[in-house]
């Protein structure tokens, strides 16, 4: 028997107007279920003149207001330590997962039921589903498995599916490549920053990963999983396909995710979340194809649901029909595009963290990289610090000015410092890679 491509194929494949007529049903009960049962949805409804009963048409969105994050932790903190968001009282909940934090802030908690849960594993296995992950696969979670939520949606939907599944929780670098290659397994989920951290821990310790069982490296946690770049040093490094996945701790699991046929980008899924592509100024929806902020509603998290949530995503949406894969949900052409908020002015030029990683990642040669922006004088300055290969000394001047050249040519002519850094000199991440510093603002001597 051949196994279908989807895993809901019904539901994957339903024409444009009768998905928007389930995202709309779904709505309406979804915000039925917060006014009735959430302190800080009813008021905001209240506050916005907003009624469930004004929902006719999926137009009718842009009558509830907005939530931001600012909104979410200020609640924390006058209702600590959940807010007034909450559905359902703690106790109800089965467990609390926290963002990673903004500094000095209370980092977001986020309360799930049972349900929730189930409904996170049944999110991601669409995703593991479309990148062809199969009952007879052996997994490997390259992951901590501590408050950050990260791949835990992951591990339950590879149960779901039927896949062995090997949690690589606790465990140093080394011990994770030998149980990789020890288990044989034929999938390893890990942010695209790790992914090439094991790699490179490999190579040093003499092990073939490119010869093991691993097919397929699923991507999470960092938007980097989509830079095409990064992605096929990646799959050359591992001898492996690389699939890019996306979602935030705010709605649990991911919400988009990058089907076999590989379209340059990640379809959403649109029955059960409905998002929305506005302009980060003007709040108003944004044009087929432009860069523009994701604003999310879940209809899946019961515990606290996230209605018209401003994710501070820069994303730019596409037809699904794009993708020959015969989903009908919409694609965001290359993934997370990066934050809204992460361009940087450095003499008068745009500095995007994405455009950099793009062009360092075709370096082979660059273990970590990190750009850190300074202000001398009157004057900023950009330097791109690198780590090579300790055997690669011999090729660093010709790295180092065939990157200068790069970066001028894809910033206007601006110059960036290229520096050597020495081996271990630069911070290594395993989620959320943070590489671009702008120190310009920071008091002398900080
Ligand atoms: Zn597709």
């Amino acid at each position: 028997m051949t196994q279908s491509p989807y895993w809901n194929p019904r539901i994957e494949t339903l024409p444009r107007e009768q998905l928007e007529a389930l995202q709309l049903a779904k709505l309406r009960t979804l915000c039925e279920w917060a006014q009735a049962r959430s302190p800080w949805y009813r008021r905001s409804f209240a506050q916005g003149g907003f009624e469930p009963g004004q929902l006719r048409s999926l137009d009718d969105l842009r009558r509830i207001p907005l939530l931001t994050r600012e909104q979410w932790m200020t609640s924390q903190d006058e209702r600590p330590p959940y807010g007034e968001l909450p559905t359902i009282a703690p106790e109800t909940a089965i467990r609390v997962h926290t963002t990673s934090g903004t500094s000095g802030r209370t980092p977001l908690r986020a309360l799930d039921s049972r349900k929730d849960w189930a409904w996170i594993a049944e999110m991601w296995a669409y995703g593991l589903w479309a990148c062809g992950v199969r009952p007879s696969d052996t997994a490997y979670v390259a992951f901590g498995y501590g408050s950050f939520i990260g791949f835990w949606g992951l591990h339950y939907a590879m149960e779901k599916i039927g896949v062995l599944n090997v949690p690589g929780g606790a465990q140093t670098t080394e011990a994770r490549v030998k149980q990789i290659l020890s288990f044989d397994a034929t999938v390893v989920a890990s942010t695209p920053t790790y992914a090439l951290r094991l790699a490179q821990e490999a190579d040093q310790l003499g092990l073939d990963l490119r010869g093991s069982a691993v097919k397929r490296v699923i991507l999470s946690g960092e938007p980097a999983g989509s830079i095409p770049e990064t992605k096929a040093l990646i799959e050359q490094q591992w001898g492996a396909k690389a699939y890019d996945t996306a979602g935030m701790t705010e709605v649990g699991t991911i919400v988009m995710f990058e089907c076999e046929h590989q379209p340059g980008g990640a379809h959403i899924i649109e029955d059960h979340v409905l998002e929305e592509s506005l302009d980060p100024e003007t709040l108003e929806p944004a044009a087929s194809g432009e860069r523009a902020e994701r604003v999310v509603t879940s209809f899946g998290r019961h515990a606290i649901p996230l209605i018209r949530y401003r994710t501070g995503d820069e994303i730019s949406r596409v037809p699904g029909s794009r993708c020959g894969c015969g989903r009908t949900a919409d694609i965001y052409a290359g993934g997370i595009l990066g934050r809204v908020d992460d361009m940087k002015l450095v003499r008068g030029t745009n500095v995007y963290p994405r455009a950099i990683e793009g062009i360092v990642r075709a370096f082979p040669h660059v273990e970590e990289f990190q750009v850190r922006i300074t202000r001398e004088g009157l004057r900023d300055e950009i330097a791109l610090l690198v780590e090579t290969a300790p055997d690669h000394a011999d090729a660093w001047p010709e790295v180092s000015s065939a990157l200068r050249r790069e970066l001028a040519d894809a910033h206007e002519g601006l110059n960036f410092r290229v520096e050597r850094a020495e081996a271990g000199a630069l911070p290594r991440f395993e989620l959320k890679a943070k590489r671009m510093v702008d120190l310009r603002d920071r008091p002398m001597g900080a």
